[in-house]
């Protein structure tokens, strides 16, 4: 057959699997596989959506100004040192791009976030997986791994999917031990759920450096994943080197509006958070006393260990017959575990009431 080859390295890729979010002859379902929120999207998000429906014949605006002012007054943080992206997944893309290609290395975690192997092997790098210890990162192992062709480091912190975090100490040794020309990358989708006091999002190493970059979403605590708006800290020349080659319009208007919006929702992160700590340990304990680990988890999300793919597979299965939807983990190499996202309180109740179910037909099974 002749035609357009793709770069072989590209056919090598799977495609992202985004979390389910239907089930054959089901009517309500109940959708926990993309850690999207349990609150939905802050009314006043959508609000500010409706209301620029009438201007959609024009073009946004394409440095985010006011979007990048409101993220800086809630943040702390400089503005000229934020860039806006179609999600953080385009910023995972660009700085792939950007700093990585051929005969480069990329290194990450054995359990982090898929995009980074997505975005860094269609850059041409080569992704280095580096092994965890209990499904944590291992700084020892991340910085064991380096090469002369390592020009980018990516963490996930907390990590989705095992819901890990590192504190201050690890994280400052982690930047310590790499050279001042590897980027680290700290994503920290889920930096507003965490109570840990030994926990910094990033900002403490982006300001201590120029080789450092924070990434921060709007898809998760803020319930906007369908508005694609995320966003970088940075040192100055590497957020100048995104915008020159992030798609200019890259926020459409009502992302823009709906963002800026989310912020000022008095009270909403507060609460979200409330609800996601108490919860997440509600259902934790259902699902230990029945007798499916739960590894403890950061974010929005509980990683759910049934010690066997097919148990595993056995639970996915009895959730779906009740509508309930989860997010299968053999992409990340965790067949035996379910993720879990911590939903509405009645939610919460029906997947440990599934599980439950489920459990009691496993009895007199042994579990590893
Ligand atoms: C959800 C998620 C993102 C992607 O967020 P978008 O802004 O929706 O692209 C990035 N990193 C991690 C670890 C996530 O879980």
């Amino acid at each position: 057959m002749t035609g357009p080859t793709p770069r072989p390295e590209i056919m090598a890729i799977q495609a992202y699997a985004a979390g389910e979010s239907k089930v054959q002859g089901v009517n309500r379902i109940i959708k926990l596989s993309s850690n999207e929120g349990a609150f939905g999207p802050p009314p006043g998000a959508q609000e500010a959506y409706r209301q620029v429906a009438a201007e959609m014949h024009r073009y946004p605006d394409g440095g985010s100004v006011a979007l990048r002012r409101a993220i800086g007054a809630r943040f702390g943080l400089d503005p000229e040192r934020i860039v806006c992206g179609t999600g953080s997944d385009e910023l995972i893309q660009h700085l792939c791009h950007i700093y990585g290609g051929p005969r480069t290395d990329i290194i990450m975690s054995m359990h982090g976030f898929v995009m980074y192997q997505i975005s860094g092997t269609y850059a041409g790098s080569r992704v280095l997986k580096v092994p965890e210890r209990d499904l944590t990162a291992h700084v020892d192992g991340l910085l064991a791994a380096l090469t002369p062709e390592t020009r980018l480091v990516f963490i996930a912190n907390p990590n989705n999917p095992t819901g890990s975090l590192l504190g201050r100490e690890e994280m400052e040794r982690l930047r310590r031990g790499l050279p001042p020309e590897v980027l680290l990358v700290i994503d920290s989708a889920y930096a507003e759920y965490v109570t840990d006091p030994d926990y910094d999002p990033g900002t403490a190493l982006v300001d201590a450096g120029d080789d450092t970059v924070m990434l921060r979403t709007f898809s998760k605590v803020f319930g906007m994943g369908g508005m694609r708006v995320g966003w970088a800290y940075g040192p100055p020349a590497v957020i100048d080197v995104i915008n020159r080659v992030r798609g200019v319009f890259n926020i459409n208007i009502a992302a823009q509006a709906a963002a800026v919006a989310a912020l000022e929702e008095p009270g909403w992160v507060e609460r979200s958070v409330a609800h996601n700590t108490e919860w997440r340990a509600r259902l934790s304990a259902a699902l230990e006393v029945v007798g499916v680990k739960v590894w403890p988890s950061h974010g929005n999300f509980v990683l759910a260990d049934f010690g066997t793919a097919e148990r595993a597979m056995g639970a996915d299965a009895c959730l779906r017959g009740r509508g309930i939807i989860v997010r299968g983990m053999a992409a990340y190499d965790l067949p035996h575990c379910l993720r879990i996202t911590v939903g509405t309180a009645e939610e919460c109740n029906l997947v440990a009431k599934a599980c439950t179910a489920f459990m009691a037909t496993q009895v007199g099974q042994r579990r590893d």
